[in-house]
């Protein structure tokens, strides 16, 4: 059992390790948010791009329809003048035109070919990703609700801590409590037990005069606080 001078140190602590608990379980949660938010965010965009990658493709395919259009209305052309032509060179220009454009057209439907393809590869692409957001979103929003109310409840544990903190807080004397506070902007726990001379906080040794201090040796306790030599902290003997 610590000394009773150290009494309200040790119970001011135990509010304060519980707030700090409860602030560092808060500072979590718009971070998970956010991570389940990214997620929507990636299915989201993987829905966009399979559905730009469709449409770029649909246009391509209308414009190569265009090309075999007008090249198919050139052919009927040369055709037409092919056959009203007297002379062997222009009927022999004329079947050379025919030959390229035919040749034209095979290859611009072997294109809208490969487009089609592409096509369906696309739109199985988006139903996927269609699929997978509307398998998960109901999933992802119950994530977020469920963290939100996480918040609200830790709020509220938080607000309750605080105050239990400063209620413990106004039965420390000042001077105390200012070591306390120094100590604690930097090492939790302030107040450690000291175990077989070792400081309960960095687990060194102390000096033999820090320990009899500690036993209250030497030492009004209520008026002064032995601190560990190596850290600083405030110790206290324990049978
Ligand atoms: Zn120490």
């Amino acid at each position: 059992m610590a000394h009773p001078a150290l009494e309200a140190l040790l119970i001011l602590q135990d509010r304060d390790v519980k707030r700090l608990n409860l602030e560092a379980q808060m500072k979590a949660v718009p971070a998970d948010i956010a991570r389940v938010e990214q997620k929507i965010a990636a299915e989201k965009s993987a829905i966009e791009t399979a559905r730009t990658e469709l449409r770029e493709l649909e246009t391509k395919k209308k414009l190569l329809e265009t090309e075999i259009g007008s090249a198919e209305a050139k052919l009927a052309k040369y055709k037409t003048q092919q056959s009203m032509v007297k002379k062997n060179d222009e009927y022999q220009a004329l079947g050379h035109e025919i030959e390229t454009t035919v040749a034209q057209i095979g290859e611009f439907e072997g294109q809208e070919l490969e487009i089609m393809y592409a096509i369906d590869e696309a739109k199985k692409k988006f139903a996927a990703a269609e699929a997978e957001l509307k398998a998960n979103i109901a999933g992802h929003e119950g994530r977020i609700r469920t963290l939100r109310e996480r918040e609200a409840s830790l709020t509220a544990e938080l607000t309750e801590a605080q105050g239990q903190v400063a209620v413990e807080r106004a039965k420390v004397e000042p001077l105390k409590l200012r070591i306390y506070d120094r100590i604690a902007a930097r090492n939790m726990p302030v107040v450690v037990a000291l175990h077989g001379g070792k400081c309960g906080g960095c687990h060194l040794k102390v000096s033999s005069e820090v320990e009899s201090a500690a036993r209250g040796k030497g030492i009004d306790l209520s008026a002064s606080l032995p601190t560990c030599d190596q850290c600083g902290r405030v110790v206290y003997w324990t049978a």
